[in-house]
């Protein structure tokens, strides 16, 4: 059963490798307009639900519905279409291109339904896209590596480029899979910044996340996965004073 306001509901997903069961009985209800945190050890299933909710892995049983929709069996770029971004763990970026040629192939692809080159565009949306994609490169902080190559770019860089190409998509939905690990906490803090900046124009986010600092300042709801399975959800700080959480995780 969905609840109203809920814009992903995860119902009861199962997932086998081999005879590993990484996910059991996972039902995740996600709000519209909130940030919904899911922590866990590793090796708790939770980049296996990440990819089960974008397509990249069929459950075994289970479903995943968005907004009504039932996403299970479509593949991943259809349900990209159906405005669910995501931003890997490690960054998908176009080493080749500058930076701004990296934001601007999303916005192109948002358009034109699909990452075709059109040969007609005119010069008035190619101005039009160039001018989205810099105010975006802005939002992120990277306006002055603009003409930069991507590959050139350090990792905290790069991760923010991933996300900036993300946003470009205006997705309903935007999964984060440990945005800033590997970065420093400066820039830690500046990508909490920017995705506080993101939930206040009513972005629905699921962030997976190891760093208790980036979960406690942005989620509006945790979810806590141990051995695939959902051991408790709630508010940031019913989470903090669970002890079950605390055994299985926060003091483990
Ligand atoms: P987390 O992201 O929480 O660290 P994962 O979802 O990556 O955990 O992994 C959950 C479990 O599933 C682990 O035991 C992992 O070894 C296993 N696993 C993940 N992907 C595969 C795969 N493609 N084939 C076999 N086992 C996998
Ligand atoms: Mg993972």
């Amino acid at each position: 059963q969905t609840r109203e306001n809920v814009v992903l509901h995860v119902a009861d997903v199962q997932k086998n490798f081999g005879g590993l069961r990484a996910l059991s009985d996972v039902d995740l209800q996600v709000e519209e307009g909130k940030t919904h945190a899911i922590i866990g050890p590793n090796g708790a299933g939770k980049s296996t639900l990440l990819n089960v909710i974008i397509g990249r892995i069929p459950p075994s049983s289970g479903a995943v519905i968005f907004d009504g929709t039932i996403l299970t069996g479509k593949a991943p770029h259809e349900i990209n279409q159906l405005g669910i971004s995501r931003v890997f763990q490690t960054p998908e970026i176009f080493a080749d291109l500058s930076v701004l040629q990296n934001v601007m192939t999303p916005a192109f692809a948002r358009r034109d339904g699909a990452f075709k080159i059109n040969m007609l565009r005119s010069v008035e949306s190619e101005k039009g896209i160039r001018e989205e994609a810099e105010h975006m490169l802005e939002d992120v902080g990277l306006i002055h590596l603009r003409e930069a190559h991507a590959g050139a770019l350090s990792r905290g860089d790069k991760r923010r480029l991933e996300l900036g190409m993300c946003l470009i998509q205006k997705p309903r939905l935007l999964l984060l899979d440990e945005p800033t690990a590997g970065m420093s906490r400066h820039d830690t803090n500046t990508t909490i910044e920017l995705l506080k900046k993101i939930k206040s124009r009513g972005m629905t986010k699921v962030i997976i996340e190891h760093d208790m600092h980036v979960v406690f300042s942005l989620a509006d709801k945790i979810s806590v996965l141990a051995q695939g399975r959902i051991i408790a959800s709630g508010l940031p700080q019913e989470i903090k004073e669970d002890p079950r959480v605390q055994e299985a995780y926060l003091g483990g």
